[in-house]
């Protein structure tokens, strides 16, 4: 479904879900080149120029590819990104993504076309008539999690930062998936771009507290302060669970400028994870 000729292809990062699923992670639209954080401006146009997605051009704070709606940047040209992103991922006419409204809780909500449930994780169960073609996660330095079982019939989409990840978000999508007969370790789980266990410094009470209930996510920053690592919590738990095939890159978003990062910018964009069955 996808030209990988088309040059658009390098603002997206592709996940591997396995037989049944495609998976993306989107980047700011600078052509997904790693480069230092703080190196470049990204306010200046990067990449084809012309195209409004790759260009960081315009949008001020939300340069380059922002896809949520809820961080204060202009609505049409966000609706415009979304377009952009159905366009490049070849939906039919009349086929879209499932977005939800993300309040770091560890709801489940079913992925729906017509409404925007306000839940940390989508369920998109594609053998339901009118189910959306795909469904999507956004983030900027929190963990992007997407899941797939082996025929694609079943994925979903996750928003896993510090709390929802300690509060079990992890866990109540991979129940909600055994629910409807998927096996764990049949399943896919891609990883995607956050912010990482040497840059995410927190209070010392906080770090404490937070490894009482997922130890795996205590760090130390580079500069030698309490840290967390929630991607390594979401690691640690998918393992619990015995999910069976798991891939997670090694992109920090705060130290990458190819990403969205709030912890860096403040006001900024968000980039978004997306699952698509075959
Ligand atoms: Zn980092």
């Amino acid at each position: 479904m996808y030209d990988m000729s088309n040059d658009q292809v390098t603002d997206l990062i592709e996940a591997d879900l396995g037989p049944g699923a495609h998976g993306y992670f989107t980047t700011r639209g600078l052509r997904a080149r790693p480069v230092p954080a703080g190196s470049v401006d990204v306010t200046q146009p990067q990449g084809s120029g012309a195209d409004p997605v790759s260009s960081g051009g315009e949008g001020g704070d939300y340069s380059g590819w922002n896809l949520a709606l809820h961080v204060g940047d202009d609505p049409q040209r966000v609706h415009h990104h979304r377009r952009r992103l159905e366009e490049l991922l070849n939906l039919e006419p009349g086929q879209h993504l499932a977005w939800m409204n993300q309040v770091h809780s560890a709801v489940v909500a079913e992925a729906r076309v017509e409404s925007v449930p306000t839940a940390d994780a989508l369920v998109l169960d594609s053998r339901v008539p009118g189910a959306p073609a795909g469904c999507c996660v956004l983030v900027a330095d929190c963990v992007p999690l997407l899941l797939a079982s082996r025929d694609g019939s079943l994925t979903a989409a996750v928003h896993a930062g510090r709390r929802g990840m300690l509060d079990g978000v992890v866990t109540a999508t991979i129940e909600s998936l055994q629910r409807s007969g998927v096996d764990p370790a049949d399943l896919w789980a891609a990883v995607g771009p956050s912010i990482c266990g040497s840059c995410y410094e927190v209070p010392d009470h906080m770090r404490t507290l937070s490894a009482q209930r997922e130890p795996a996510c205590a760090s130390r920053t580079s500069w030698g302060t309490p840290g967390l690592d929630v991607a390594a919590g979401v690691l640690a738990q998918l393992e619990r669970v015995g999910v069976g095939h798991v891939s997670a890159g090694r992109w920090c978003t705060y130290e990458d400028s190819r990403f969205y990062s709030f912890r860096r910018d403040g006001v900024t964009g968000r980039l978004a994870g997306v699952v698509l069955p075959r």
